[in-house]
C-alpha cells in the first residue's frame, strides 16, 4: 500500500508528479492549523517549509515516521522531541549553498556601495549633477570579512571573498574549518577579535539556543564604527532592537539583512526607513533553479526515508539506531 504524505507547501509540478508516483499525497495549507494537524495524524510523512512544527501538533500522529523540510535550517522543529517520537527529520543542505552565498555577497556589495539607495535616487529623478562625496560608498575588495559560522554557506562566502575580492577572512566556529584555512587563508579567532577587526561581519550560524541573540548591544559596540553587519542566517541570531539602536546611534555603519526576528518584517519597522539598511525578504536560496533543486531533494529524502534507504541529509541520525 502507498504511504500517505502531507505536502504543506506548494511543490513544483514535476516534483509533485514524482511524489505521487511513490505515495498518496495530501496537499494542505499549513495556515489552516486544525486541518494541518488533523492531516498529520493520518500521515506517514510530511514535506514543507517555513512553518513551526511544535510537539503539540504531533500528539496523536502515531504513524508519522518522516518530516522532510525544504530548507537546510531546521529551527522550526524540536529535534529532541522528534527523536523521542522516532520521527526522522531530513533537510536539504548543499543544493542551496551557492545561491545563498550569492545573496550574502549581494548584501555585502549593496550595503557597501549603497546600490539600493542610489538606484532609488536615480529612479526618483534626483540625479541632476555629477555625484559627490555625500553619495560615495566604501570599498569591499581588500577589506576584512568576519564570518560567524563558517560551514557550507560560510565557506562559499569565504571563497568569493578571498579569491574574487582579495579579502582577508576571519571566522568563528566551535571547531576549525581546515579546508577554508588552507584554501582561502581563513583564520579562526575568538568572536571578540572578529568583531574588533572585521569591516563586514557576516552571520551564517544555524539558529540554536546558543546562537539566539549572539549579536546584541555589546557585540555591536565591539564592532568598528565603520563596519557593516550582514545577516542571512536567521533573524533571531541578532537582537533586532539592539541593532536598531546601534544603527540610529551610529555605533556601526550599516546592515544588510535577509532575515528578521519576525517575518515578514513589519512595514513600520525603523529598519525599513534607514538608508544604511538593505533589507531583503528572506531570499537567500530563492532562485528558480535552487528552489526547484531543494524541493526535489526534499521529496527524494522523504521517499527514501520512508523506505528506510535514506543515507544522508538526516538531522537526527540517532533515530535510525536500533
Ligand atoms: P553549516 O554547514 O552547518 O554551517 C554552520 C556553521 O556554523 C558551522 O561551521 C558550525 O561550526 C557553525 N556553528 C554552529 N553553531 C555554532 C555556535 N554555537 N557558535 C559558532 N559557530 C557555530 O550550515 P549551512 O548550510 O552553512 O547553513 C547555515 C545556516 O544558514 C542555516 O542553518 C540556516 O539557518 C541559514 N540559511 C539561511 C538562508 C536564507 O535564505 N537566508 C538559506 C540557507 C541557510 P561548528 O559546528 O564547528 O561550530
Amino acid at each position: 500500500m502507498k504511504k500517505r504524505i502531507v505536502a504543506y507547501k506548494p511543490l513544483p509540478d514535476d516534483v509533485m508528479a514524482w511524489l505521487r508516483e511513490h505515495a498518496e499525497v495530501v496537499e494542505v495549507d499549513a495556515a489552516r492549523h486544525d486541518a494541518f494537524v488533523a492531516a498529520l495524524k493520518e500521515a506517514d510523512g510530511a514535506i514543507g517549509a517555513s512553518v513551526k512544527i511544535t510537539p503539540a501538533m504531533l500528539e496523536g500522529a502515531t504513524k508519522l515516521k518522516v518530516l522532510s523540510t525544504i530548507s537546510v535550517g531546521f529551527d522550526n522543529f524540536d529535534v529532541a522531541d522528534l527523536t523521542r517520537r522516532g520521527i526522522v527529520l531530513a533537510n536539504t543542505p548543499d543544493v542551496l549553498t551557492e545561491s545563498t552565498a550569492d545573496t550574502v555577497f549581494a548584501l555585502i556589495l549593496a550595503s557597501a556601495r549603497r546600490v539600493v539607495e542610489l538606484a532609488d535616487f536615480v529612479k526618483a529623478g534626483q540625479w541632476q549633477r555629477s555625484i559627490g562625496a555625500e553619495h560615495y560608498g566604501v570599498d569591499v575588495q581588500g577589506k576584512t570579512l568576519g564570518i560567524v559560522g563558517l560551514g557550507r554557506i560560510g565557506g562559499a562566502v569565504a571563497r568569493r571573498a578571498a579569491l574574487g575580492f582579495n579579502m582577508r577572512v576571519l571566522y568563528t566556529n566551535r571547531s576549525p574549518n581546515e579546508h577554508a584555512e588552507k584554501t582561502f587563508g581563513a583564520r579562526r579567532v575568538q568572536l571578540a577579535e572578529l568583531l574588533a577587526q572585521s569591516d563586514f561581519v557576516c552571520l551564517q550560524v544555524p539558529l540554536t539556543k546558543e546562537t539566539h541573540h549572539l549579536i546584541g548591544a555589546a557585540e555591536l559596540k565591539a564592532m568598528k564604527k565603520s563596519a557593516i553587519l550582514i545577516n542571512a542566517s536567521r533573524g533571531q541570531t541578532v537582537d533586532e532592537a539592539a541593532l536598531i539602536d546601534a544603527l540610529k546611534a551610529g555605533t556601526i555603519h550599516g546592515a544588510g539583512l535577509d532575515v528578521f526576528e519576525r517575518e515578514p518584517v513589519a512595514a513600520d519597522s525603523p529598519l525599513l526607513s534607514m538608508n544604511n539598511v538593505v533589507a531583503l525578504p528572506h531570499i537567500g536560496s530563492a532562485t528558480h533553479e535552487t528552489r526547484h533543486a531543494m524541493a526535489r531533494c526534499a521529496a527524494e529524502n522523504l521517499v527514501a526515508a520512508l523506505d528506510g534507504s535514506l543515507a544522508s541529509n538526516i538531522v537526527n541520525r540517532e533515530v535510525l539506531k536500533p
